[in-house]
């Protein structure tokens, strides 16, 4: 880390540490971070340079809903999801002619995608934000210099025109892809950005296309060009056309050009244009994503292209994984060598989307004339034979990253369930529905799946168990045996459910799953010896001790009823 300057002399120097997270930026990543910290337990302080949120038409659309069980440990993906147009499938097309029409899974109660505009999702964060006594946000502040000390990390402010200090024992970076945190700590900010010219415009328009993604190589309405299309809630539609080299959009503004593009995708509708922006999209990873007491989060740790919708969606998952590793380093359960981890798994995480980035912008921009001419040639084939449409490469969709090659994730990773974001399934607690990930989350969750019950419990009796300021709790399924209840009591610390089969196309039958809080799981394992459990949560969690001690319990007594 580059050596700070001194903050000496400044006015209102801190007389001491906020035992708070400092986070700066209140983009979708601030304010998810600082909700995900406040389920935990952790109070935080939100800095923003803006006097409030702004209203960007051209930033984020689309939502995974993987990521919006995310915001619902929030109590915030309702209300997206309820406003967002929700689709299940994504159109291919080479001039014209549909190629693909590709069905994505619903996997949970969100389905894969919600489209809506971020800033409707900064929005509801800030809403809910503000219903939380443990989270303040200063607007027009900017934070414009900051020191590490042994106790913690001092932020120098231009608040209202007025400098100001104040310092915490930890500060997260969530301030963009032009973070002056990351420049200050010195971080290496590892990529390159993109030549080519992209235009996004915004339009309110009653259009005949399905509410679903439509993706369009080579169209009339942009030769040898991509355009992209995704509906927005209200009739708002998203158009994003890849440019030729050398377009003036503003001149394109004034002599109706921009009018006549419009025009050509959407012929004699009336329209009104919301929004406009053209952008050139980088790929790009701070070198460190921990250095000192600062972490870096979302934009200011990766810049990625749109493809697959990765930006906020990653930096949401960013945040989910560096909150409850906070609240345990703050509450003195863990040593701070566990946030390196955060460094390990999210590093990971951004290279696998710039690993996948760099395949579609390859396909979508040819390096050269021979590449373009190799390209003309499979449109040719893919439009005529489906064998050729899989090598038409028109952006994948992000999916949770797994870890490996973590210190968290106990070997032997082979089960394919670890290091996964936990697969949801639809449930039976007595006798309710339930879907399997409303029980994760909160806490680290033993979970278990099986056709009969397991021989050891990790929870017994009503005493609620802790792993500092996170709660640990276990779920029993009993899959595949029938379709009646259990008839064993739930408590908030074991929950007993039904399944069918499917549930074990997904989880280890027979063995117990560690679930982390992010939802992600740790490790797989018999649980045969009482041991085993403790084991397993000091590995996954790398915390000292548990608040209360884990004592597995013998053979649960357990009457299945049949179907
Ligand atoms: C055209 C386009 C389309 C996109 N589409 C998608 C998509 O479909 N899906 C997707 O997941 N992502 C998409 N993205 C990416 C997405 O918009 C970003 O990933 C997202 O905004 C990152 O959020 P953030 O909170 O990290 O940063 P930001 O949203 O940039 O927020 C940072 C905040 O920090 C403030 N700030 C900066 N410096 C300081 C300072 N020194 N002190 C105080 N405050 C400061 C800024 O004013 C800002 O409010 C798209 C981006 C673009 C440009």
């Amino acid at each position: 880390m580059k050596p700070l300057s001194s903050l000496a002399g400044m006015a209102g120097t801190p007389q001491s540490v906020e035992y708070r997270v400092g986070i700066v930026g209140a983009g979708p990543v601030g304010l998810a971070l600082a909700l995900r910290l406040s389920d935990h337990g952790i109070g935080s302080v939100i800095f923003d340079d803006n006097p409030g949120l702004k209203r960007e038409g051209s930033k984020a659309c689309l939502i995974q809903g993987d990521v919006l069980e995310i915001l619902d440990k929030s109590g915030c993906a309702a209300q997206v999801h309820r406003e967002g147009v929700q689709w299940t499938h994504g159109n291919v097309y080479i001039r014209g002619t549909q190629i693909v029409r590709a069905q994505y899974e619903l996997g949970n109660r969100w389905g894969p995608f919600v489209n809506i505009s971020q800033y409707r999702i900064e929005q509801i964060l800030l809403a809910e934000v503000e219903r939380r006594a443990d989270i303040e946000v200063c607007w027009s502040s900017r934070v414009e210099q900051l020191e590490e000390r042994a106790e913690g990390v001092t932020l120098a402010l231009r608040r209202q025109g007025v400098d100001q200090t104040r310092a915490f024992a930890w500060v997260v970076a969530c301030n963009g892809v032009r973070s002056n945190v990351r420049e200050l700590l010195g971080v290496n900010w590892l990529g390159y950005r993109h030549t080519s010219q992209f235009l996004i415009t915004d339009i309110r328009a009653k259009l005949p296309f399905s509410k679903e993604r439509h993706f369009h190589f080579d169209p009339e309405f942009n030769r040898g060009y991509q355009t992209i299309i995704h509906p927005q809630p209200d009739d708002v539609w998203r158009i994003d056309w890849q440019l030729p080299p050398g377009v003036d959009v503003e001149r394109d503004k004034v002599d109706g050009g921009l009018e006549r593009r419009i025009r050509a995708v959407i012929g004699d509708v009336d329209y009104e244009l919301l929004w406009m922006s053209v952008y050139r999209f980088q790929q790009r990873r701070a070198e460190r994503l921990v250095a000192g007491r600062v972490m870096l989060a979302g934009d200011a740790a990766h810049a990625l292209p749109p493809y697959g919708s990765r930006g906020m969606n990653s930096g949401i998952q960013d945040a989910d994984n560096l909150a409850w590793k906070l609240a345990l380093v703050m509450r003195g359960c863990a040593d701070r060598s566990l946030l390196e981890t955060y460094h390990v798994e999210r590093t990971a995480a951004a290279r696998e989307n710039i690993d996948v980035t760099e395949r579609t912008i390859r396909f979508m921009v040819p390096a050269n004339p021979v590449v373009r001419l190799r390209r003309r040639a499979l449109f040719v084939l893919a439009r005529r034979f489906r064998a050729f449409r899989r090598f038409v490469n028109s952006g994948t969709m992000a999916q949770p990253h797994r870890y490996l090659d973590s210190p968290l994730v106990q070997p032997p990773s082979t089960a394919a369930a670890v290091g996964r974001f936990a697969a949801d399934a639809d449930l039976s607690v007595g006798g309710q529905p339930v879907k399997l990930r409303s029980l994760l989350g909160r806490g680290f969750t033993f979970l278990f799946v099986g056709d009969r019950p397991p021989a050891l419990l990790p929870l017994p009796g009503e005493a609620p168990r802790a792993l500092g300021p996170l709660p640990v709790n276990a779920v029993v399924v009993m899959a595949g045996t029938g379709s009646g209840p259990v008839a064993q009591p739930s408590t908030p610390q074991l929950q007993w459910a039904r399944a069918n089969a499917a549930v074990l196309r997904h989880y280890v039958a027979g063995r117990w799953h560690l679930v982390r809080p992010d939802m992600h799981v740790a490790s797989v394992f018999d649980g045969r010896r009482a041991d085993e459990f403790e084991a397993a949560l000091r590995h996954g969690s790398q915390a000292f001790a548990m608040a209360a001690r884990l004592d597995a319990s013998a053979q649960p007594d357990v009457e299945l009823i049949a179907a």
